[in-house]
């Protein structure tokens, strides 16, 4: 059975005055997924999250949410989605319990219907014991969990969440991929992402590499890394442009040079190694290989680093 795509961005573009944020961006994400837009900072997810969420309007093009449009039915779009905020839109002198409470309220849901969703989310979200405390007293990580349960209380086909790993430490990371795999195996939600996290990335179903307003790429993180043609040698050369050209003329093979290593794709990177140490042996500071990630996957498509904060 063909589902119809749960997002669908067909050249859209976005303007901040003069200033281009998107430029026609399209992407299809599938029903049931787990959907990540990976980019730098300044590479435009938050715009487009924002157009998304029926925050802004695209100045040009289209997007829809299960068909409909974010512009002109921003009623139904609404409807079918739960939006996580990057900082915590919670009232933090309120009890976990209130704090849903109230936002179920703004959705028009009332009495016992109210109160057995809070219980099944917060069930499901493992803080059903956690409901009568104050939201500033619970952790970082389990105030994440709070917003995504408030995000999921009028049961939307669609999670947005902007950067959800922002301000959580590892072991609250994991718990909380834990819990959007759950949400995609047993209620089927589809859940659209930004992260500017490479490791977080490697975890989505399939991502689109945003740099500078564009979609550089579409794929599972296996295929990008894939796209790349065998191992990945980097090198840290005493003379970059020397070197360079010395790799040229010798192996054939065209080194991209970003933050001082040169990057080089090569199958059987291991066997090359020695060679390549045995040619330019004054040449070479360091050198190591390794298979691509998908921080290789974005120097390949742009030509210069990742630059995310979180980098290691
Ligand atoms: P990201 O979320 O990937 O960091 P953003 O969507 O925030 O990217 O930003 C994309 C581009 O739009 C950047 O060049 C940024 O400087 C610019 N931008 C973002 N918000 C505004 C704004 N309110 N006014 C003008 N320019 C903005």
């Amino acid at each position: 059975m063909h589902l119809s795509p749960a997002v669908s961005i067909n050249k859209l573009s976005f303007a901040y005055k003069n200033r281009l944020a998107l430029q026609e961006v399209t992407i299809e994400v599938n029903q049931g997924e787990i959907f990540g837009l990976l980019g730098p900072n300044g590479s435009g997810k938050t715009t487009l999250f924002r157009i998304l969420s029926t925050m802004a309007l695209p100045s040009r093009g289209q997007a829809s949410i299960f068909g409909y449009d974010v512009g002109n039915d921003s009623e139904y779009v609404r409807r079918s989605i739960g939006v996580v905020f990057q900082s915590f839109a919670l009232d933090k002198k309120l009890r976990v319990r209130e704090n849903l409470f109230r936002h179920g309220q703004l959705y028009g849901l009332t009495g016992s219907l109210l109160r057995s969703r809070i219980e099944s989310v917060l069930r499901s979200l493992g803080i059903w014991e956690r409901k009568e405390e104050l939201v500033e007293t619970l952790s970082g990580g389990l105030q994440r969990r709070v917003e995504i349960a408030k995000g999921l209380l009028h049961q939307p086909k669609l999670l947005l969440m902007d950067e959800p790993s922002t301000g959580l430490d590892p072991g609250a990371r994991i718990e909380l991929w834990r819990i959007l795999s759950q949400l995609r195996n047993e209620q089927k939600t589809t859940i659209l992402l930004t992260t500017h996290i490479l490791e977080e990335a490697e975890r989505c179903d399939r991502l689109s590499i945003m740099d500078r307003g564009r979609v550089i790429v579409t794929g599972t993180p296996q295929q990008l890394k894939k796209s790349i043609g065998g191992d990945i040698v980097s090198v840290v050369p005493f003379d970059p442009e020397r070197l360079t050209k010395g790799i040229r003329r010798t192996f054939k093979l065209t080194p991209k040079l970003v933050d001082g290593i040169l990057h080089i794709e090569k199958k059987n990177g291991h066997a090359f190694l020695p060679k390549l140490v045995q040619k330019f042996p004054n040449q070479i500071r360091s050198v190591t290989v390794g298979k691509p990630t998908l921080e290789d996957v974005f120097i390949k498509y742009t030509g210069h680093a990742f630059g995310g904060a979180e980098l290691k």
